[in-house]
């Protein structure tokens, strides 16, 4: 029986985030495409030679990228959008940014969340004239480069046909078949050249299988593999699922592929249970996700050798393979820089290439024990220290946190709250953050490396809040913000203050494109230490007759952008750090700060890929939101915000979470979310974004009245609020307070159409 190891990706960003430097200096025009080129062959080369020396049997090429992987097939494919087909006389590296990042003449292609993970991708766009062409065959040149520089023969990733198809848009239902065969030829062409090249296994990604198919999915998913292996009758492809367990287990490991790719660690622990229910064919590699490819704990190996063990023994005569769970692209790439951690947590955590170094382990442990026995003990022994160390549960919470709803339902609340507030009606408000300037970044990394006292950094983000206070009254705003400057991101300023959390110096994962994010670690219990953002707001409340929001980000929000926890649930963390911030509501409330906002833009991303699933995890995250708020006077009000526009799916689950106000990003999907309202009631107070945030253009008055008085087809004008579609931090200061008082002209004209209409 033959064990190998292998991984389905490994990061693209480097151990110094050196691929995002060096995108972002080309883009500058730092340098030219040629040495662009070299540097980019310089770091994938790089990451080759470390997986070679990592002793890994089959080392993945081709899941390297400029950008996407999803992008690097639609242009491979010659999927390139009419409005770019302008640029694609001047290059295809252009070409290929402009899709990415947009140009001054086309708009950029759709990103969106890849699966549930915090990765996007570049939605590919099909248009009805599109001629179908092989431009390059882009996994057949990385795997000749990685052949001919390094002597590797590496496994080429591809993502998979169906996958593909099913994430691509611009073509009707009815026309996935089409298009599928025509992709299909495509997929043939690019399978079989990488044979011929001498590629012995091809992993095709498939992780849509892992969504909830129905059984004609699955008919599809069966006719699109018969037919490439007519198409391609010898090669041999290795089926790579991953992010939960398969559907439809039995239909998909009889697929005439060469092996199946399963995930051992987010499976919800079925797939073993199907092995022995079901068996695996005796014919087929399985290849088994067994460390976690997403998170960062050094993995228990004693586990995952018994898991293995125990399919070696219903599988004797198998051919295995060990592997992550997913792609290392959504791992951090190395522990070595980690000098600031606590000896005790880095006991606990693995990074992309310790996970190499635990595949090596558990191979060795399932084959030549004696040759890693030290290795592994020592391993073994982190792991027990960690544990003994940190792993604390005490979660008893369970079952209190639903009752959590104000004393008082909303319409009683809203007439006390307008009592209070005095607000006029259509009020005005910003999402929270104001420009981050160049001068108030440098400061604060100064701040950190302790530059700078903490009395002139406060005195520097004090001054900034007064400039933006002042901005705010002569603009005529009626809720004000103080403008989030003391932040560097909203999730790690949070873990930062919390006790549980750790923050880590280079625990850098691509989030899209050049954007690399460096989610905060959550180690152990979440607790309030002392308040975190009284400060700042009863700063710039002292200084404005008018309310200022109070900021916070919720509870479900800071859970999915960090690292979590293993050892208890997902809703128990979310719980925990509810807890918390109802400490840090209160202290606000004392000190006058009493409308507070707590967004929460990322509850939709844990979203479960199973259908089945997904009411659970809506219930407990509005439930952890609402035990995050409920605490609070009759008269204080609670503000949430959210960005993305698939509000129809979850109306409900956002009705219940009682915030007294939601605004939500609708800029791009106005239409769209309008009719939401035309056939669903929704009675709270909403902010319908009135403009697009993230475009430097200065939208008009006349644009954003249209807006509101669309909104006001659906929507009472007594519950609806004027703002923008999201935090400004990114916008420029001329930008924002034009874009701003373009919108209180806009709101004063449809208050007084509302007056009027109101009077006949
Ligand atoms: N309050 C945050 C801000 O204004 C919200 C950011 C977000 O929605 N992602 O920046
Ligand atoms: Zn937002």
């Amino acid at each position: 029986m033959e064990l190998k190891t292998s991984v389905q990706g490994y990061p693209r960003i480097g151990e110094e985030r050196e691929w995002k430097r060096t995108l972002e200096s080309y883009w500058k025009k730092e340098f030219d495409q040629s040495t662009f080129q070299v540097k980019m062959k310089d770091i994938r080369l790089d990451r080759l030679k470390k997986l070679k020396q990592s002793d890994l049997d089959i080392i993945p090429v081709g899941d390297f990228s400029y950008y996407d992987h999803m992008l690097d097939t639609a242009t491979m494919f010659g999927l390139i959008p009419n409005r770019f087909k302008h640029q694609a006389e001047s290059n295809s590296l252009d070409l290929y940014f402009a899709m990415a990042r947009g140009s001054k003449n086309a708009e950029a292609c759709e990103m969106t969340k890849w699966y549930n993970t915090n990765y996007h991708y570049i939605v590919p766009e099909f248009e009805n004239d599109w001629v179908p062409k092989l431009t390059e065959n882009k996994p057949l040149n990385a795997f000749l480069e990685a052949k001919e520089e390094l002597n590797i023969n590496g496994k080429p990733v591809i993502i998979g046909p169906y996958s593909f198809l099913s994430l691509s848009k611009g073509y009707p239902k009815e026309k996935f078949s089409y298009y599928l065969d025509i992709l299909l030829t495509l997929y043939a062409k690019v399978i079989g050249q990488l044979t011929e090249a001498g590629a012995d296994l091809i992993q095709i990604d498939e992780p849509h299988l892992v969504t909830s198919l129905t059984d004609d999915d699955i008919e599809i998913v069966k006719d699109i593999y018969e037919k490439l292996a007519d198409l391609v009758p010898n090669s041999k492809i290795l089926l790579q699922t991953y992010f939960d367990s398969v559907s439809h287990y039995e239909q998909i490991v009889h697929l005439p592929v060469a092996g199946i790719g399963l995930d051992m660690v987010y499976d919800k622990e079925k797939h073993v249970q199907y092995i022995k229910d079901f068996g695996f064919p005796n014919d087929k590699i399985l290849s088994l996700g067994c460390i976690d490819g997403k998170n960062i704990w050094k993995t228990d190996l004693n586990n995952s050798f018994s898991i293995v063990k125990g399919i070696r023994e219903y599988l004797p005569n198998h051919q295995l393979h060990l592997q992550s769970s997913c792609s290392l692209l959504h791992s951090p790439v190395s522990l070595g820089k980690e000098k600031a951690l606590n000896d005790n947590l880095v006991n606990g955590l693995a990074f992309a290439d310790e996970k190499l170094e635990e595949l090596r382990l558990l191979k060795g442990a399932l084959t030549d024990k004696d040759k890693v026995l030290r290795d592994w003990e020592e391993h073994q022994q982190k792991v027990d220290l960690f544990k003994d160390k940190y792993q604390r549960s005490n979660d008893k919470r369970e079952g209190k946190i639903a009752q959590s709803y104000r004393s008082l339902p909303f319409s009683e609340r809203h007439t006390i709250q307008q009592k209070k507030w005095q607000l006029p009606i259509l009020p005005t408000t910003t999402i929270g953050s104001f420009p981050q300037t160049l001068d108030m970044r440098k400061a604060r990394t100064s701040y950190r490396r302790g530059e700078l006292t903490e009395e002139t950094y406060q005195g520097m983000v004090e001054e900034k809040i007064q400039r933006w206070i002042t901005i705010q009254e002569s603009l005529g705003l009626d809720v004000f913000v103080h403008g989030e400057f003391e932040r560097n991101d909203m999730v790690e300023y949070f873990g930062e203050k919390l006790n549980g959390f750790a923050v880590t110096t280079n625990g850098w994962v691509q989030s899209y494109g050049s954007r690399c994010v460096k989610p905060p670690v959550i180690y152990a219990d979440v607790t309030f230490d002392k308040p975190m953002t009284v400060r700042e707001s009863a700063y710039a409340q002292s200084l404005t007759d008018k309310p200022v929001k109070g900021m916070l980000t919720g509870p479900v929000t800071i859970l999915n952008w960090s690292f979590e926890r293993n050892d208890i649930p997902a809703k128990a963390v979310a719980d925990q750090i509810a807890e918390a911030l109802t400490s840090e509501i209160y202290h606000l409330e004392q000190s006058g700060v009493e409308m507070i906002q707590v967004d929460e833009p990322a509850l939709r991303e844990g979203l479960p890929l199973k259908v089945e699933n997904q009411a659970e995890y809506l219930k407990w995250a509005v439930e952890s939101f609402r035990s995050a708020t409920y605490k609070v006077k009759d008269t204080t009000q609670i503000h949430t915000h959210m960005c993305y526009s698939e509000f129809h799916e979850m109306i409900d689950s956002i009705k219940d979470m009682d915030a007294d106000v939601i605004s939500i990003e609708t800029s791009k999907s106005h239409g769209k979310l309008i009719r939401v309202f035309e056939t669903n009631v929704y009675d709270k107070g909403i902010g319908l974004g009135v403009y697009d945030i993230h475009s430097p253009r200065i939208p008009k008055v006349e644009e954003m009245s249209k807006v509101i008085e669309e909104s006001l087809g659906v929507l009472p004008p007594f519950l609806f609020w004027v703002n923008p579609d999201c935090g400004l931090k990114t916008r420029t200061e001329d930008e924002t307070v034009s874009a701003l008082k373009n919108m209180v002209e806009a709101t004063h004209l449809m208050r007084e159409k509302v007056k009027s209409s109101v009077k006949i």
